[in-house]
């Protein structure tokens, strides 16, 4: 049972990113923004996070994390005949997936500018586009319960013009893919 000090007592602040290291991250700001809120927005200095209290708090500049986080999902919830729906569905998308990264890569396929694993097993890929950058992670919470990993865009989209998510999604987790299957060297 925490006193209640201990329960008001602040985290301490963060000195790097937990996932990257990068020592380049902003505090994201709750709660409807006053005009000094939005000039340090603009200036990078911070990241608003909408008009809630709400956690993470910090948010990395380098590969897109927020943290800290929600631990990450476990298990599957509804009914037997739902769970078993969904399960396939992944099984499927993930087939479909894996037959377009065995294709040869489009010409304008990003790059995979980093990767790493996450201590909850997670994988995740930076992939550089010519406009920026998209956070890609791979679950894989649903494999042991019969479905497949799951790919799934979680960071680095910006308000660019002309860019078409939904097509960078997919061409992100098909260099995902191909990455994970390169030769090794
Ligand atoms: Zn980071």
């Amino acid at each position: 049972m925490l006193s209640e000090e201990e329960i008001l007592e602040p985290p301490p602040l963060p000195t790097e990113c937990p996932d990257c290291g990068s020592h380049s991250f902003v505090r994201i700001c709750y709660g409807f923004p006053g005009p000094g809120m939005l000039e340090q927005a603009q200036r990078g200095e911070i990241v608003m996070g909408g008009c809630s209290w709400d956690t993470p708090n910090w948010y990395c500049k380098d590969c897109f994390n927020r943290w800290p986080e929600y631990p990450p999902p476990e298990g599957l919830h509804g009914t037997p005949e739902w769970r078993k729906k969904y399960l396939a569905t992944t099984v499927a998308e993930y087939a479909s997936l894996a037959a377009a990264a065995a294709l040869p890569p489009e010409a304008d396929e990003p790059t995979v500018a980093n990767y790493w694993q996450r201590p909850d097993g997670r994988m995740v890929f930076l992939l550089r586009f010519p406009w920026g950058k998209l956070r890609i992670e791979k679950r894989l919470h649903l494999v042991p319960l019969g479905g497949a990993p799951v790919y799934e865009l979680t960071g680095g989209w910006q308000k660019t013009i002309g860019v078409d998510y939904g097509k960078r999604e997919r061409q992100a987790v098909l260099a995902a893919m191909r990455f994970e299957r390169r030769p090794p060297t």
